[in-house]
């Protein structure tokens, strides 16, 4: 389109003043403040803009004034009603954190979202046996599956990991002893401290070794006849390097079954893949652990496993039985949307699909990819708000997240935002406020973005919601402010 053709366009958006006036009745605008209002009316013409500024349009398909203003005010009730009424909301992970707990941890696959809508808009069989008609445990629908990836006799699902092992000391260690190594008295994300969870299933923490080294022997002689287990957990968000020891689970698994006592494997992150195709060792995998013979292993859902938040145990029957017959295990129990999709997360690694889900999608991103991803951002972005904030292109590093592999950094491209009219602080702030929601890395007088948690359809809404903070702040052009 030529400059011409452009600015003839740019003329038919009616100001805001106009805008303003056309909605003031509308019922989606009542109870908005003037400012929330504005705001939503410069994000939506501002899309409209960036929209026709990077697409070749004709004069002929030019949209019509009428038309163009019937477009935004369509485009604002959306904003406006999508501000009203949702708490929890749709989020741009601009910060390159793959599992981020506060925003959520791992995105679901598609078909795992559409799972959810099918089963829950309407009814499912979630506790029926449609062949008999019969009344049916709901862990039904998953158990064979996840028998089959990890090999495991037997399986069940709770809420989440925390749950798992409340319900693995509660069934098993209630006043009993359980030993744990001092080098794996995790805490995860401040509410998840193992020794507080010994305690409130009354069972007796037992610790072992020194935070660096622990040894078989140091299981062997604590040993008494009031042991109920020895429980192993996953150093997850940390790692010990250098001077260390620890027995490997299968001694554990052998010590375990020469004594008479449960062996437990808080794996915690739910891998279920050999990762070295991204060049990621050594870590373990849950059907491994299992083979080694332990006889429970938990884990998380939506960690490396890619699905709902659940927690899952698996392992040997007769203990998952015990486990299942405990009353705390239907105040634990997953609800039809999670399980919904922890099956069809499950089926990608039953069709050997599982590098298609979301997360595996984005720790395989290659760095020329994101420097491309990046570019394209940093050079809209600078197009956009160069008068407002000098945007630069600078390598950096992406993290998986979420408590797992706090040894592994991903390169990466990060498109660098140092605003000059308001503070970082304050530029960060009205970008989580937006519509949607845009959440980067906050890095002393800059922001970073990092395209490799950045969906593609949300590539196109940055620049729109950068704008939008930075015109908010400057003046509110319409007549009535
Ligand atoms: C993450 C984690 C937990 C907690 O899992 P949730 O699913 O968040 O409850 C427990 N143990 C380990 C080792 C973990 O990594």
């Amino acid at each position: 389109m030529t400059a011409q053709e452009k600015n003839n366009f740019f003329g038919k958006i009616p100001p805001t003043y106009r805008i303003l006036e056309i909605i003031k009745d509308a019922p989606w605008a009542k109870g908005s403040t003037h400012h929330k209002l504005v705001e939503a009316i410069h994000f939506v013409t501002n899309e409209i803009r960036q929209k026709h500024k990077t697409t070749e349009t004709t004069e002929k398909e030019m949209t019509e004034k009428e038309m163009l203003e019937e477009q935004i005010i369509k485009a604002l009730e959306k904003v406006i009603s999508g501000q009203k009424t949702l708490n929890l909301r749709h989020v741009i992970n601009a910060t390159g954190i793959i599992l981020h707990t506060n925003l959520g941890r791992a995105p679901l696959a598609k078909e795992a979202s559409f799972a959810i809508e099918e089963t829950s808009l309407g009814y499912c069989n979630l506790e029926m046996d449609l062949e008999s008609g019969e009344r049916f445990d709901r862990h039904s629908h998953v158990i064979n599956i996840l028998t089959n990836l990890t090999k495991a006799e037997s399986a069940l699902v709770v809420n989440n990991d925390a749950g798992a092992v409340l319900l693995i000391l509660d069934t098993f260690a209630k006043g009993k002893e359980v030993i744990v190594s001092r080098g794996e008295l995790i805490e995860i994300g401040g509410s998840f401290r193992l020794p507080e969870i010994m305690e409130k299933s009354s069972a007796t923490l037992v610790e072992v070794g020194t935070t660096n080294r622990t040894y078989l022997s140091d299981y062997e002689d604590a040993i008494t006849s009031n042991t109920a287990l020895l429980f192993k957990a996953h150093t997850s968000n940390y790692s010990i390097i250098g001077f260390t020891s620890s027995p490997s689970p299968k001694e554990l698994a052998l010590l375990g079954k020469a004594k008479g006592v449960l062996t437990v494997y808080d794996m915690g992150n739910g891998l279920l893949m050999d990762l070295s195709c991204f060049g990621i060792e050594k870590e373990p995998i849950v059907e491994e652990q299992i083979s080694l013979g332990m006889d429970l292993v938990a884990f998380s859902g939506d960690k490396l496993l890619g699905g709902p938040q659940a927690g899952i145990i698996a392992g040997k029957d007769f203990y998952i039985k015990k486990l299942a017959k405990n009353p705390l295990a239907r105040a634990l129990r997953p609800d039809k949307l999670h399980l919904a999709a922890l099956e069809t997360t499950l089926k990608y690694y039953e069709d050997e699909r599982w590098k298609e889900l979301p997360i595996y999608q984005m720790l395989s991103l290659k760095e020329n990819v994101l420097k491309q991803k990046a570019k394209k951002l940093a050079n809209d972005l600078h197009a956009a708000i160069g008068k407002y904030a000098s945007v630069e292109l600078w390598p950096g590093n992406s993290e998986v997240g979420g408590g797992t592999l706090p040894a592994i950094t991903l390169p990466t491209w990060l498109v660098v935002v140092f605003p000059k009219t308001i503070s970082v602080e304050n530029l960060s702030q009205k970008l989580r406020l937006g519509t949607p929601s845009l959440v980067g890395r906050i890095i002393k007088d800059h922001l970073a973005l990092d395209p490799r948690t950045i969906y593609k359809e949300d590539c196109s809404i940055i620049t729109s919601l950068f704008l939008t903070a930075f015109e908010n702040e400057s003046t509110c052009r319409c007549i009535s402010c």
